[in-house]
């Protein structure tokens, strides 16, 4: 293959996510659409993206503002139908770069964050869809809320900073069976109203699919590992 073959290429890893993507809404009889692959390419240069771009994927996520902010403009300038999520945990002073690059925020998890994200909600006329981190292995060294906090820090969100948040995230811890920790996300959303759920990584996506996640955030199965 050479550069100049046609744009429609495939990229292995991308097709066999969504193949499994595809046989665990079947078996959890859900339909395919209710569940988006965001492609997590950080650590991966552009020329790593370009193929997936090209082989369909549109929705990419990245955990680091200054990473994205580096990588992803040029991108998204030559493929606007690009959707930018950030996935990893979000300093307040970085507020208003994340409103502006991003069409989605898995990470609000503080009182000072909803606050700077509503001053720049404003300020930016921009509405990224928001998720509340739910610390579900209560990790003392993980971002998120406490599950026992949830409840009234998804009312203090809207309440009291405006904010409307459209779902929860979870990491359940490394050494666990990840089950019960999206279950409990997914419960903790259906109990505050809250439709979207992003759970699931390359090593557990199935099993986040069978419990109801709408968003699965996938890197190593799509790119390959990183260093
Ligand atoms: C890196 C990362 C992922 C993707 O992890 P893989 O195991 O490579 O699929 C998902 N979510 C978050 C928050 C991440 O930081």
């Amino acid at each position: 293959m050479t550069t100049t073959d046609s744009p429609k290429t495939t990229v292995p890893g991308l097709a066999a996510v969504r193949a499994e993507i595809a046989r665990a809404c079947r078996d959890a009889g859900r339909e395919l659409a209710s569940v988006t692959l965001v492609a997590v390419s950080k650590t991966f240069p552009p020329e790593a993206i370009e193929p997936v771009i090209a082989a369909g994927q549109h929705v990419f996520g990245e955990n680091r503002v200054q990473e994205a902010k580096a990588k992803w403009p040029p991108l998204i300038a030559k493929y606007p139908a690009i959707a930018l999520h950030l996935i990893g945990p979000l300093q307040s002073n970085k507020a208003k770069e994340a409103v502006a690059l991003f069409t989605a925020i898995h990470s609000v998890d503080r009182a000072s964050l909803c606050e700077a994200l509503a001053k720049e909600i404003v300020k930016q006329n921009r509405r990224p869809t928001l998720f509340v981190e739910i610390n579900t292995g209560a990790e003392p060294q993980k971002a998120g809320v406490l599950p026992q906090d949830a409840d009234a820090f998804l009312a203090t969100a809207r309440d009291k900073y405006g904010l409307t948040i459209s779902g929860l995230m979870c990491i359940p811890p490394l050494e666990e069976a990840p089950g019960p920790h999206f279950a409990l996300t997914a419960k903790i959303a259906k109990r505050n109203g809250l439709t979207l759920l992003s759970m699931g990584m390359s090593a557990d996506f199935a099993t986040a699919i069978q419990l109801g996640a709408t968003h699965v955030r996938i890197g190593s199965a799509i790119f390959g590992g990183r260093h």
